[in-house]
């Protein structure tokens, strides 16, 4: 069985942008024949109420999801099991160190930037008990590579830093980076869409996949939408959610259509954008989106009515 997915972390209303990488990873999973799946990523930060403000923006631009939603936080057996098995390979130790202790041991020459400084890698148990007196343990990989490669569609081929991560925070609850790893491998998620934000993510998850001998996925990491300052694309930045716009006059299905033509794809349907679809003419540079156009219903495609 072979499957894509999409898997918001329900901590806010969805925007245009985060609609765009939904559609996106449907079309991919779709027009090559895979089950599509949503997951959703409720580990940490979650807001009351939003998977349900999340689903039903997905549902209102005519996605539709194979099977039922799985939720992260339903899942703790399978992380534990991982990490189990990691253990059992030597592959994790117990990191004490706070962001502070870290940023001051990153600045030595001998680190890379954004590595893990590798402080309590080899703490004697004399260390590690001292340690533990002041505060608990996250667990961290013991990484034997630097870098690793990974097949993405639109950044073939692309070699990314591995560092010694996290694999469970020191509140005990698992890493995203884990989480993302354990949960596509056991719904057979062989393709993951995404947005180019977590490409440098990518790396550390197939190798953390290799180690657990999970099946390699392929990745397509896509341009992010973002505001005419070219930051990512924000709630703050106004009129850019589903309920923001529909309250300035849109129509659902005119905003999906504006989605689609930043796709250089038939704005009218998502079956006739799938007919369409061709990823080697995906737009390789980010979506702009000028929440002032987007505001004024006048530039939408059709004049929204009522
Ligand atoms: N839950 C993550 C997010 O909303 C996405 C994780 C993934 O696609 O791997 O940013």
């Amino acid at each position: 069985m072979t499957a894509g997915r999409f898997a918001p972390s329900p901590t806010g209303e969805l925007h245009v942008g985060n609609l765009r990488t939904a559609i996106l990873a449907w079309l991919f999973a779709r027009s090559t024949g895979r089950r599509f799946l949503l997951r959703v990523e409720d580990l940490d930060r979650v807001r009351a109420g939003m998977e349900a403000v999340q689903l039903g923006e997905l549902t209102a631009v005519g996605l539709s999801w194979d099977g039922g939603i799985t939720r992260q936080s339903e899942r703790q057996s399978h992380y534990d099991d991982a990490v189990s098995r990691l253990r059992a390979d030597g592959r994790l130790f117990e990191c004490y160190c706070t962001r502070r202790d870290i940023a001051e041991a990153a600045s030595a020459p001998h680190v890379l930037p954004g590595h893990y400084p590798g402080s309590c890698r080899d703490l004697t148990s004399v260390e590690r008990a001292a340690a533990r007196r002041e505060r608990p343990a996250a667990l961290r990989l013991r990484a034997d590579v630097g870098l690793y490669e990974v097949h993405d569609l639109l950044h073939e081929p692309y070699t990314g830093a591995v560092d010694d991560f996290v694999v469970v925070r020191n509140d005990g609850v698992p890493a995203y980076n884990l989480a993302v790893v354990v949960d596509d491998a056991e719904q057979g998620v062989d393709q993951v869409v995404r947005g180019d934000d977590l490409l440098s993510s990518a790396p550390r998850q197939a190798y953390l996949g290799s180690l657990l001998g999970l099946p390699p996925v392929e990745y397509g990491h896509i341009p992010l939408a973002l505001n005419p300052e070219r930051r990512r694309l924000a709630k703050r930045d106004g009129a850019v959610t589903l309920e923001a716009l529909t309250a300035a006059g849109w129509q659902v299905a005119d905003i999906r259509a504006v989605i689609l033509r930043s796709l250089d794809l038939p704005g009218d349907s998502l079956d006739a954008a799938l007919a369409a679809f061709d990823p080697s003419r995906l737009p390789r540079e980010p979506w702009i989106v000028d929440p002032a156009d987007l505001s004024s219903t006048d530039a939408a495609p059709v004049p929204p009515t009522g």
